[in-house]
């Protein structure tokens, strides 16, 4: 393993705490669409300040996972194609983590998505390459990857879209630099569902998803949301319409513990009940018109490790087995 110097070339902000940050180190990246990269951030005095308030501190120390002598290691699933010299990321900023700011006010931030939002182009970030050639480099890790030629079912919660992103432009063909879908005569058929919180969280591939849709009968998007009033209401995303459904109309995402934080949670029971209902499984027949089932689709879940949880077990009671369902979380 060795780390290969990547610029970053730029950073489009979704909202305040959403960013898509482009990457390039001048060589072809060569990863499988699905597959995650790791990067290190150093340097900053940020970074560089915790590292000695760390070595102070035993404690701390133990509870900084992936951080050491000011470097903080942390994987990132890849959005965009491989095969060509851009690398994009979809993060979220991390408003609970475990960063103690200096003045040590209490509060902690993610120790790296606090830097990366404050960054700005040109800035350099190591990412970790299997092997590196003089043209290209090997920058993919991970088994998570779309395996038969059965329609592929992607259902992602939050930044859970961006290996999907990889699968659905590396199937129809999208053009980073030119922006617009080139699609292949031979691909698969593809039905991606994705969940957000905040509707404006919609806005980072809402526009490229719609365009593929309408110039694709083999490709169907399902956006859900669930902020409140949303409601199977038709609402605009930079000036397309679209339809977005109210997410917990189509499967829970709620985890169990919640119930203790936050008052209109579900017990495990009611979880349970709800997961029986296979909201999921009749949600997907209204829309495609066809059943979820394992001999016509492979299933793939990313995101929300409470979420996943719910759709494997609807998953598996619809008769998919490990060989026909995938997942990653975090
Ligand atoms: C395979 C994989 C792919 C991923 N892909 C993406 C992606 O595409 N986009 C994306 O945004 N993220 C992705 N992630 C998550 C990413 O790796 C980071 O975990 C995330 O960006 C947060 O990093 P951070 O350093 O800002 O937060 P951290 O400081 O590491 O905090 C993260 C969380 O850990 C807890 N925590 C950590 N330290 C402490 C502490 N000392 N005290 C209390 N709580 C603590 C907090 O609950 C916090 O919410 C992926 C993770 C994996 C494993």
């Amino acid at each position: 393993m060795l780390p290969v110097r990547l610029r970053l070339l730029g950073i489009e902000k979704v909202n305040e705490d959403l960013a898509i940050f482009r990457f390039s180190c001048g060589k072809t990246l060569k990863f499988s669409p699905g597959q995650f990269c790791t990067l290190t951030l150093s340097g900053t005095g940020r970074l560089d300040q915790l590292g000695v308030l760390a070595e102070k501190d035993e404690d701390l120390k133990a509870r900084l996972k992936g951080f050491s002598n000011g470097k903080v290691t942390r994987a990132y699933s890849i959005a965009s194609r491989p095969g060509i010299g851009l690398l994009e990321l979809i993060i979220q900023k991390v408003n609970d983590g475990g960063l103690l700011p200096p003045g040590n006010d209490g509060k902690r931030a993610g120790i790296a998505t606090t830097e990366l939002f404050s960054w700005v182009p040109s800035l350099d970030v190591d990412v970790l390459a299997a092997s590196a050639a003089e043209n290209d480099v090997s920058i993919g890790f991970g088994r998570f990857t779309p395996p038969d030629n059965r329609i592929i079912v992607l259902v992602a919660t939050g930044t859970g879209n961006a290996p999907f992103m990889s699968i659905i432009r590396e199937e129809y063909g999208f053009e980073h630099i030119e922006k617009k879908w080139n699609i292949p005569q031979k691909h698969r058929k593809i039905v991606f569902i994705h969940a957000v919180k905040r509707l404006d969280d919609l806005h980072a591939y809402a526009g490229q998803l719609i365009e593929l849709e309408k110039m694709c009968d083999t490709f169907t998007y399902i956006p859900l949301c669930t902020e409140k009033g949303i409601e199977e209401e038709k609402v605009y995303l930079k000036e397309k319409e679209i339809k977005v459904l109210y997410a917990e109309n189509v499967f829970v995402n709620r985890q169990e513990k919640d119930r203790l934080a936050r008052p209109n949670s579900l017990d495990p029971n009611e979880i349970d009940s709800l997961v029986k209902k296979k909201t999921l499984a009749s949600a997907f027949q209204k829309i495609t018109g066809k059943a979820l089932s394992p001999s016509l689709h492979y299933m793939m879940f990313c995101g929300n490790p409470y979420t996943g949880t719910n759709i494997e077990k609807i998953a598996k009671s619809l008769g998919f087995s490990e060989k026909d369902f995938a997942k990653e979380a975090w």
